[in-house]
């Protein structure tokens, strides 16, 4: 007599192996840094990001500010932004006004003193996410290069 049914369930969690901090950055952040939802705060004066893969990001909107990868923020060709100059920025300045999408690849914020000019794209919403996970992750993604050193003049035995 045979009896027992088998339990057809196969719980497979494969997809939440990929979090380990070792993928192939280029592949993995790609994909990841899709967003599902975005939504501007005006009065928290804040960004969310839903991403696809189900993480969460929140911005406040001044951090974000900081973040405007624009030419005249950043500067160029080897010379320093206006926000490399650490300047004090008004309330004006990081007043979120609209967010609006480019593409299929970043936002433009207008802010209260008429700076729209940065595109911010997916990835780097991403790569910056402030939230705590993803602190230590960028943390422990650069590590302090000790223990390899490998040497340079290593002497050689085979001499022919
Ligand atoms: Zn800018
Ligand atoms: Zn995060």
């Amino acid at each position: 007599m045979t009896s027992g049914p088998r339990e057809p369930r196969e719980t497979r969690f494969a997809a939440r192996a990929y979090n380990r901090g070792v993928e192939p950055p280029s592949v993995a952040i790609a994909s990841a840094a899709i967003p599902a939802r975005i939504h501007a705060d005006r009065e928290a004066r804040t960004v969310a990001i839903e991403w696809r893969d189900g993480h969460a990001t929140l911005y406040d909107a001044a951090d974000l500010r900081w973040l405007c990868p624009c030419a005249y923020c950043r500067g160029e060709a080897g010379l320093p932004g206006w926000l490399d100059s650490a300047p004090t920025l008004t309330a004006e300045q990081t007043r979120l006004v609209d967010i609006a999408l480019v593409g299929q690849y970043a936002v433009a914020p207008t802010w209260g003193d008429g700076h729209h000019t940065g595109y911010y794209t997916f990835r780097l919403l991403r790569d910056r996410c402030p939230c705590e996970s993803c602190r230590t992750a960028r943390a422990s993604a650069h590590p302090a290069p000790t223990g390899s050193r490998h040497d340079e003049h290593a002497p050689s035995k085979e001499d022919r």
